[in-house]
């Protein structure tokens, strides 16, 4: 378990399945603690033994069975309020309380905030804690979400809204696929010398069993392939190389569909 302090809380990460994170947010003020995506209940039991508290919320991103499965049991244990997407409400296990982007959690002591982020799943949601994001499945180090439900325009505009927080916000995201993505993001970006020292600074702390995450908004902007296309410079080279249209959303649907095939 690896932990970090933010102004008002700490973030715990817990590793979990084969490369999921499970993330334990621990308010300074008061007992709020709060299990970002459950992927299984076990480790979040552990986490909260060790820490000598229970668990006070479950915060799903969305439905997905890796991001859910441990809601039920941990309700049961610690009668914990599970917390999802309204647009999702049906799929999500044992939910308790809807939230919007209009209508964001409401919890003494943590100014929480939503941005509905669909594209991986139609009802997906990110939730913002003063400088931490916990996106899911949305955007992850060097990479983004699959198209499982959603278009390529609305993932686009999903990213957009996550790269319009501060730089320095730190990027809390659901699973261990940085060194992977990095490949394929030097595939495509291979003149990135940003890219080039991520893929060292990533593999070394791979090598010592450290997680790569969190990331921060000012590094996937510089080196994230699904980013990118925000940088006009990087649109114009594509589109040359790859005779499409230089528009930003042309670029990340083609990048998007080519690491589907990768
Ligand atoms: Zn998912």
């Amino acid at each position: 378990m690896w932990s970090y302090q933010h102004p008002g809380f700490t973030v715990h990460q817990l590793p979990a399945l084969r490369d999921n994170y499970i993330y334990l947010i621990e308010a300074d003020s008061n007992n709020t603690l709060i299990a970002v995506d459950p992927a299984e209940a076990v480790s979040v039991h552990q986490a909260c033994r060790h820490m000598g508290k229970p668990l006070t919320h479950i915060f799903n991103t969305h439905h997905h069975w890796d991001h859910t499965d441990g809601n039920l049991s941990l309700k049961k244990d610690f009668g914990c309020l599970i917390v999802g997407a309204e647009g999702d409400a049906a799929r999500i296990p044992g939910i308790d309380i809807t939230v919007t982007e209009a209508s964001p959690p409401a919890l003494a002591g943590l100014d929480i905030s939503v941005l509905d982020v669909p594209g991986h799943t139609n009802g997906h949601i990110a939730y913002i804690i003063n400088d931490a994001l916990f996106c899911g499945d949305t955007l992850f180090g060097a990479g983004c979400g699959r198209l499982f439900e959603g278009t390529a325009a609305q993932m686009w505009n999903s990213l957009n809204k996550i790269a319009e927080l501060d730089g320095n916000t730190k990027i809390y995201c659901a699973h261990e696929y940085t060194l992977a993505n990095l490949a394929y993001a030097s595939a495509i970006d291979a003149n990135n010398p940003a890219l080039t020292a991520r893929i060292v600074a990533d593999k070394n702390r791979r090598k010592q069993d450290q997680p790569t995450i969190p990331s921060s908004i000012d590094m996937e902007k510089a080196t994230n392939p699904f980013l990118r296309p925000l940088d006009s410079y990087f649109c114009r080279n594509y589109a040359a190389a790859h005779n499409i249209s230089s528009e930003p959303l042309s670029i990340f649907s083609d990048i998007r569909s080519r690491k589907d095939r990768w």
